[in-house]
């Protein structure tokens, strides 16, 4: 849906004198955007807190592609994390598309010589805790739910579920796609289920339908195993289903025999990697329908990744765009002198290329129902679709991929 935002708090005075005379920035949610986040902001000499509502960082089973432009985003921000990550996930160099029983439909070699940086499959563990490894542990607040906040003319009062609370200059919404700030900023509810589900896992697995350094995806029309090599004997896999109604599994061995059920007639050897997934890991999903905000803050507290963009998987461009806000909010707070400046600078160098990109995945989204759509025929009731949604497969992988994160600010 496309939101008209009107913001919930009184104004409050924005007029302060930033970033030099920051205090504390306190961040909702320790996942890619939160430690991104927290990582850029502290090279700055600014004092950050991040409060997780998880009580522990555990393995969650799920692989990520990390795309140019979000390499070169993250590299901007530090170097050294893509170094490890490029030692720890997959170079992609190939891109098959195979039926459920495993023939083959496509094969071609993944086009990342036009681009900066490769396609990156990883382990998302290994994101979170490359990044982690960079922050002090004080700066990390596990268990610490946020459940308000205030805002006043001395900074943002944060409750949390525990019977905490803090004082901060600056809150920043890295909290995911049901955003507790971004409900209370804007006063929206969340993202309505989009029509499909997901499952997720990631388990060592070697067989020779499932090469080093390729992407496979096994589909049928509204249904897709992806599979996808996330390095060190990794595999991760993805399945993407379109189905009316949310499938809510009651624990986690239900949750794995949905999945087994779906590929039941699919090749064995997915039904085996799947298998041999510890069910405690798989992760159920559903895919929200997007919700395209204009605004993404009010006075002293602002919105990154999910939170600020929600969007279906089907670009795997979530996490991706996620490093392209960091790079952007945290390159105009340290260019600007006061936070409103700062915040215009963040909001006009991102809003209108995220909505691009929910647009355009809305249109994925579309075209794995119904193969034939063009993207220059793409509509939906949720408003006009920016030009460059409609633009040619390679046009917009262009766009996409060869963004500049230095040219932006
Ligand atoms: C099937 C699937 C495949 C995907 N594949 C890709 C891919 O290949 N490439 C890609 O770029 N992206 C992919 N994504 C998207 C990616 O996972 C997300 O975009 C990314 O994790 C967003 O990061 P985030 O930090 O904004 O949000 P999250 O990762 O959701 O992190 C939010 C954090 O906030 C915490 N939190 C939430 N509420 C509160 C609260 N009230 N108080 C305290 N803490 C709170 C949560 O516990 C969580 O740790 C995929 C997603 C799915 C579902």
């Amino acid at each position: 849906m496309t939101s008209d935002i009107q913001s919930e708090n009184q104004p409050v005075d924005v007029n302060l004198k930033l970033p030099n005379n920051y205090q504390t920035v306190g961040i909702i949610g320790a996942g890619p955007a939160g430690l991104a986040t927290a990582i850029a902001l502290r090279k700055q000499g600014i004092e950050v807190h991040i409060y997780e509502q998880a009580k522990a960082f555990r393995p969650i089973g799920a692989g990520v592609t990390l795309s140019p432009n979000g390499i070169s985003s993250l590299a901007a921000l530090d170097a050294d994390i893509v170094q490890q990550l490029k030692q720890q996930g997959s170079q992609l160099n190939r891109f098959r598309i195979r039926t459920t029983r495993g023939w083959p439909i496509l094969n071609q070699p993944v086009k990342d010589n036009e681009y900066d940086q490769p396609f990156l499959a990883i382990r998302w563990f290994s994101i979170q805790e490359t990044m982690r490894a960079k922050l002090p542990p004080e700066s990390l607040h596990l268990n610490h739910q946020l459940i308000h906040f205030e805002q006043t003319q001395q900074g943002v009062n944060l409750t949390f579920e525990n019977g905490e609370t803090a004082t901060v200059d600056l809150l920043i919404g890295a909290d995911g796609i049901r955003s507790v700030v971004r409900k209370q900023l804007f006063g929206l509810e969340d993202p309505v289920y989009g029509g499909w589900m997901t499952w997720r896992g990631v388990q060592k697995y070697q067989h020779r339908l499932l090469p080093p350094h390729h992407t496979t995806i096994f589909a049928k029309r509204g249904k897709s195993l992806i599979l996808l090599d996330n390095g060190q004997g990794y595999v991760s896999w993805a399945l993407e289903m379109a189905t009316p109604t949310v499938v809510r599994s009651q624990n986690p061995e239900s949750a794995k025999a949905q999945v087994l059920q779906e590929v039941s007639k699919w090749h064995p050897a997915l039904q085996e990697l799947i298998n041999l997934t510890d069910a405690n890991t798989i992760v159920e999903r559903t895919v929200c329908a997007p919700l395209i905000l204009s605004k993404w803050s009010d006075n002293r507290v602002t919105l990154v990744g999910d939170a600020a963009h929600p969007m279906a998987p089907f670009l795997g461009q979530g996490t991706n765009t996620t490093f392209e806000d960091v790079w952007a909010l945290s390159t105009s707070l340290s260019q600007q002198d006061n936070l409103e400046a700062a915040i215009d600078q963040y909001e006009t160098s991102r809003i209108e290329r995220a909505q691009t990109i929910q647009y355009r995945t809305m249109f994925s989204a579309a075209q794995m129902r119904n193969p034939l759509l063009r993207p220059q025929w793409f509509k939906t009731p949720l408003g006009e679709v920016p030009a460059q949604a409609k633009v040619s497969e390679k046009a917009f992988s262009d766009w996409l991929y060869q963004y500049d994160p230095s040219a932006q600010t």
